[in-house]
């Protein structure tokens, strides 16, 4: 008989001693549903990541260990971030676990598509399956706006993240030890994750609003995701430094005959022709070099990241 493939559910936890309970329950009962199936081995487990949680999450995951033998529990010493806390797990888990599904604490995705998820992955081969919403009518109008405005943004600077995707997806062991690869500090994951190659599908779900505990994700949080988003994947703000600088120096030379035929035909006050070309010129010039130096840092920038430069697929060889 063929082996079942071990999976790792890795779940996060900030400050979610509200929503814990409940996500336990429903996370080993959905597990053991797997295994009585005969979907996923026995030996499949839940893990929590505990943030950093400075309330009674890690008494919970505690006792949820004590209790089940499916349960583990990883403790990191401070408040991480989300896609740190992401990374935790995903290293704590990458030696035994044949593929991993990473899910937010408070259930607001769909665990019943992680068979559908688990069928791709063992049917199709899939390294990558994302979890996407079908809609996001449980959002407020600001959140959705705001998410569809960042989301076409990072398309144009180059990031092809799947849209209406969070974290909630699975991935294979070898796709998880290449984005393990991935050693920067700003981590933008729906970023990166399409970076690895490999095969992917998507599986479509509603997302229901949370029901205990609240967000972590304030708008002040929001804004730095996002500002981390764009700049840990794009050199290209520097680059826009560089076109104002050149534009700048256009208009200075516009203006230049325009300062002249002023000048000649009388009409400018004495000082105001070189006053005001010295402005454009010499704002644009240092919106160049400031451009030219940013270049540098951007390289220097993507250097320091250190991303794998490819991911081998398959070698093939007689
Ligand atoms: N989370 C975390 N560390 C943080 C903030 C959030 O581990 O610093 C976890 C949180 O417990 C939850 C997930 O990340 O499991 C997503 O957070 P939340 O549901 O508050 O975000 P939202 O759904 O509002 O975007
Ligand atoms: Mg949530």
């Amino acid at each position: 008989m063929e082996r079942k493939p071990v999976l790792a559910i890795i779940s996060p936890c900030y400050n979610e001693e509200e929503a814990l309970p409940r996500t336990n329950e429903r996370l080993l009962d959905l597990l053991e549903r797997m295994v009585q199936r005969g979907e996923v081995s026995g030996d499949s487990r839940v893990v929590y990541v505990d943030d950093g949680s400075r309330d009674g999450t890690w008494q919970l995951i505690d006792r949820y260990v004590a209790q089940c033998h499916r349960v583990c529990g990883v403790k990191l010493a401070g408040n991480s971030g989300h896609q740190n806390a992401l990374m935790a797990g995903m290293q704590a888990v990458v030696d035994w676990a044949d593929a991993q599904v990473t899910i937010d604490a408070d259930l607001q995705d769909d665990i019943e598509v992680i068979p559908e998820m688990v069928k791709d992955y063992v049917e199709q081969g899939c390294d990558i399956v994302y979890g996407v919403r079908r809609e996001r009518t449980t959002d407020t109008w600001f959140k959705r706006t705001t998410a569809l405005g960042f989301y076409k943004l990072m398309h144009h600077l180059g990031v092809k993240s799947v849209y209406n995707h969070a974290d909630f997806r699975l991935m294979s062991r070898r796709a998880t030890q290449q984005l393990l690869k991935y050693r920067e500090r700003n981590l933008f994951l729906r970023g990166i994750v399409p970076l690895i190659g490999y095969k992917t599908a998507q599986v479509y779900y509603d997302r229901a609003p949370r029901t205990a505990g609240e967000s972590k994700y304030p708008l002040s949080k929001m804004l730095n995701f996002a500002v981390d988003g764009i700049t840990s994947f794009s050199i290209k703000p520097v680059r826009l430094v560089l076109c104002m600088g050149g534009i700048f120096i256009l208009i200075a030379l516009a203006m230049f005959i325009y300062v002249l035929y002023s000048y000649f035909s009388g009409r400018a006050v004495t000082g105001w022709a070189s006053m005001i070309l010295s402005i454009w010129f010499v704002g644009g010039c240092v919106l160049v070099g400031l451009g030219v130096v940013g270049e540098y840092i951007g390289k220097i920038y993507i250097e320091v990241k250190d991303r794998p430069r490819y991911n081998i697929e398959k070698i093939e060889k007689k």
